[in-house]
């Protein structure tokens, strides 16, 4: 049973050539046989067969079922699902139930779609290549040995090796797009305020969105435009109209004027990806794009004032792990702890791993009296510039071309000791959180080694649409083909 994508296999399901429940087993048997190998789950939906049975009762007497009817897709394990275990990748929450859901999860829910299982990732999100999850490695089903790309690496991973037809992931400095590019699917990280951050588990509250990731751009239009839109239960959620995305994707992109930022293709990128970013270059040209050479001279400082803001922020925000209301308790089985301080760095020294530990430290560091105006302020305001940059940019283009990452997938164990070369893998993807603007990655091509290559494209904020279809286009003219690989 292969579709090439979801709107495909939900048209399937409206014209009877397959139930919900056939298409939801189907992935179903496939997470289950395949994720020994790839680890693209940490939970797995056990109530998936039932809850398809509904959507095909629904079918069958007529009642409309909802827009997204039967979709089988993976979740990231760092957004709330009611009643099914939520984890964030780490040991601190491993028992965590969610008494409620996310806002986008009842919104997928109430259009019909399912939930095959819960994606691993980085702990709380804070990694690019999986590898800090408590719950293991997640492989890249494209080649074993190779990472996913983190940190929505199993939502990558679960829909490039068929485990589910499209995924949800979260992106706070590149986390949908970086995966996205590294496993050969599209990746989508909307505007800042687009979709809902409620029952999002928080990493850096300014910076993080949720979005999806499909096979194809039609399909992470479908889910767009489902996700997205007003909610009174967050604060920071925009009131911008949401468009029907999907219904108004084209691919004329004749007259699209296309930047290409002169800071993006500099030292550290490699030649294959260089290639492929030269390849989709020359094929929008092709369709009557205009080409033009921008720059954003702040995007250096983009690493620096990322790695410094979100760890502020997940400093804050990871203060409430206290053992206390919810999450891991250290055991203290020979003798009681001394006072609170002893209970509190015991859990917490216990429930967190070592990527995290260190974020909070660097986000305590920078936000302590004496070190706030020299680090925090500072990267604030740098932050500030580099959103107006974008503004200037977006001037004289409409839509900007880049790579997504500067190199394919890296291997298993090759940079795990070396967080600085891990955190420069973000170049490319930082900037558009901190400016808050939306961006993709689209598969591109291949290396020598086969492995996927992404090109990413960012827009002005709530231009989303514009970006959809160039990269309706381009997923046309780079004819990347996916293929399930053969994982089995
Ligand atoms: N790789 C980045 C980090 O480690 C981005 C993570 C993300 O977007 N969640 O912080």
């Amino acid at each position: 049973m292969e579709f090439r994508d979801l709107t495909e296999a939900l048209w399937a399901i409206r014209k009877k050539d397959i139930s919900a429940t056939e298409l939801c087993e189907h992935y179903s048997q496939r997470a289950v046989q395949l994720n020994p190998r790839v680890g693209a789950y940490i939970s797995l939906n056990q109530e998936l067969k039932k809850q398809a049975k509904i959507i095909d009762t629904k079918l069958a007497s007529g009642e409309e079922p909802g827009p997204l009817a039967g979709a089988p897709l993976a979740i990231k394990d760092l957004i709330c699902t009611e009643g099914l275990r939520t984890t964030a990748g780490s040991k601190i929450l491993e028992n965590f139930v969610p008494p409620y859901s996310a806002t986008l999860v009842e919104r997928l829910k109430r259009s019909g779609a399912l939930i095959v299982g819960k994606a691993n990732l980085d702990e709380f999100a804070m990694g690019s290549s999986n590898e800090t999850s408590a719950f293991g490695v997640c492989r890249n089903p494209q080649h074993l040995d190779f990472v996913p790309g983190g940190s929505s690496g199993g939502s990558a991973a679960a829909v490039a090796a068929g485990m589910a037809l499209a995924a949800i992931g979260t992106d706070t400095g590149g986390s949908i797009r970086q995966p996205a590019s590294f496993c050969g699917v599209v990746g989508f990280k909307p505007t800042y305020g687009r979709v809902s951050r409620y029952g999002i588990i928080a990493f850096a509250s300014s910076l993080d969105q949720a979005g999806p990731m499909t096979k194809t751009v039609r399909d992470a239009a479908l889910i767009l435009e489902t996700i997205c839109g007003h909610d009174p239960m967050d604060a920071t959620s925009s009131r911008q109209k949401v468009p029907l995305f999907s219904r108004d994707l084209a691919t004329d992109i004749k007259g699209v004027r296309i930047g290409l930022p002169k800071e993006y293709f500099s030292e550290g990128l490699s030649e294959e990806v260089r290639k492929v970013v030269e390849k989709a270059t020359t094929e929008l040209k092709g369709q009557g794009a205009e080409i033009v050479e921008v720059s954003i001279p702040l995007t250096e400082m983009a690493v620096p004032i990322y790695y410094l803001i979100a760890t502020s922020e997940a400093s804050s925000n990871l203060s409430r792990y206290d053992g206390v209301r919810f999450g891991y308790r250290a055991k203290f089985e020979d003798r009681p702890p001394e006072d609170l301080i002893e209970f509190y760095s015991r859990t917490r020294g216990e429930g967190f791993g070592s990527e995290v530990k260190r974020r909070i430290m660097l986000g305590t560091y920078a936000l302590s009296s004496g070190y706030y105006d020299a680090y925090y302020r500072k990267a604030c305001q740098v932050r500030r510039l580099l959103h107006d940059q974008f503004v200037d940019v977006f001037e004289s283009c409409d839509v900007i071309l880049s790579p997504t990452a500067p190199t394919p997938a890296f291997r298993i164990g090759e940079r795990i000791d070396d967080p600085l070369q891990m955190y420069l893998n973000d170049i490319y993807t930082t900037s558009t959180n901190l400016a808050g603007l939306p961006g993709m990655s689209v598969p591109g091509g291949r290396s020598r080694e086969g492995l996927p290559i992404g090109v990413q494209l960012m827009a002005g904020q709530f231009r989303e649409q514009q970006m959809l279809n160039v990269a309706a286009a381009l997923e046309q003219l780079m004819q990347f083909s996916q293929g399930i690989p053969d994982v089995g």
